[in-house]
């Protein structure tokens, strides 16, 4: 099976509701698609969400990075060897991580299709369904309690919740959340970097004081700032998360080093792909260290590759944050990992399981 062509898409599915952080705005989810075509007539899929607030990808720099630098080293490249193309997908340049995710996670669909097996099985193996939480936007008190009870009745037990503005106004949406919803769902807060360390301390005790039960409090200070995400790690009762602040591998190793944290995010467009995020869990594993897994703003594409490998590293990784296509108004892809509102399931079929994908735009 040999790569003999490799197509860029530009994939835009509308959101439900904007998608509101501490970082940025967004209504629609506007991702580029890569195929990757072999001899024997296979297509593998993948995806890279322009996150310029956090990867600093944009359109232009995933189609110049897939385009100019990594594809042309692909081509007559054979599947069946994998960890040499990836190789050459990972050594192709520096950083753009998203686009290097969206290569490989084609690759790795065709390589899981040469087998014909599910992906997750040729990772490890593992019970191929897992729930998802959502996330709450930042917005106005009334509008996030209403959004929380909103998908509560969707039947998520599990959200997330954007915060990270004015460090009062977050204590005072929390506080608002945390009442509405009593039992019925667990609070995982994501600051995206918007506190100094501080601030975050005080923020958490405050909330910790006033009875309010956090899973996790995700990025609460600026990505470089990890003597500030130690400082916050070692001043609360509540588990702090890494999300900007690790990108792949070495900033695990580095937070471990420092015990900055104590959980971390691992997101495929961060990690360049599935071969980073896997090393990250078992990194994780080797530490004791727990997991989530979670996404950008990414449809059923490439976060049916961030499925595969939360079922497979089901052992390390045990929160999950693969929201994006819940968030969508509607699902492009047919066949794949079927998304059900929080049940995330995944079919008996090779690869990804993809068949077509609605709507692409070629490029
Ligand atoms: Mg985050």
């Amino acid at each position: 099976m040999k790569i003999v062509e490799i197509r860029l898409s530009m994939l835009r599915v509308p959101l439900r509701t904007p998608f509101r952080t501490a970082l940025r705005e967004v209504d629609s989810v506007e991702d580029i698609v890569v195929t990757v075509h072999t001899d024997d007539g296979h297509v593998g899929y993948g995806e890279a969400p322009p996150t310029a607030a956090i990867t600093g990808e944009t359109h232009a720099s995933i189609i110049a990075a897939v385009r100019r630098h990594i594809a042309p080293r692909l081509i007559g490249e054979d599947i069946a060897d994998l960890n040499r193309v990836v190789g050459l997908i990972q050594s192709a340049l520096e950083k753009n991580t998203s686009a290097k995710a969206a290569a490989e996670i084609a690759i790795y669909d065709l390589w899981a299709q040469y087998h014909g097996a599910p992906l997750y099985q040729l990772l490890g193996g593992g019970h191929p369904r897992l729930s998802t939480d959502l996330t709450i936007s930042v917005n106005d008190v009334d509008t996030m309690v209403a959004d929380a009870l909103n998908a509560i009745a969707r039947g998520y037990t599990s959200l997330k919740i954007k915060i990270g503005k004015k460090i009062d106004d977050d204590i005072v949406r929390v506080r608002a959340i945390h009442t509405a919803v009593g039992e019925s769902a667990l609070l995982r807060l994501d600051a995206n970097q918007g506190w100094t360390a501080a601030e975050a301390v005080r923020a958490i005790r405050q909330l910790e004081d006033a009875g309010v039960r956090m899973e996790l409090v995700e990025q609460p200070v600026k990505a470089h700032d990890l003597e500030g995400l130690r400082h916050v790690t070692r001043h609360v009762d509540t588990p702090i998360m890494a999300d900007e602040s690790a990108f792949g591998p070495k900033d695990l190793l580095e937070l471990i080093r420092l015990r900055a944290a104590d959980i971390v995010n691992i997101k495929l467009m961060k990690t360049g792909g599935i071969s980073g995020a896997l090393r990250m869990a078992d990194i994780a594993a080797m530490h004791g260290m727990e997991c989530m897994i979670g996404c950008m703003l990414e449809s059923s594409i490439s976060v049916a590759a961030a499925v595969h490998v939360a079922v497979a590293r089901s052992n390390v990784i045990t929160k999950i944050d693969l929201d994006g296509p819940s968030l969508c108004t509607f699902n492009p892809v047919d066949g794949g990992v079927d998304f059900d509102e929080s049940h995330l399931s995944i079919p008996p079929l090779p690869g990804l399981g993809i068949r077509s994908i609605r709507g692409l735009e070629p490029l």
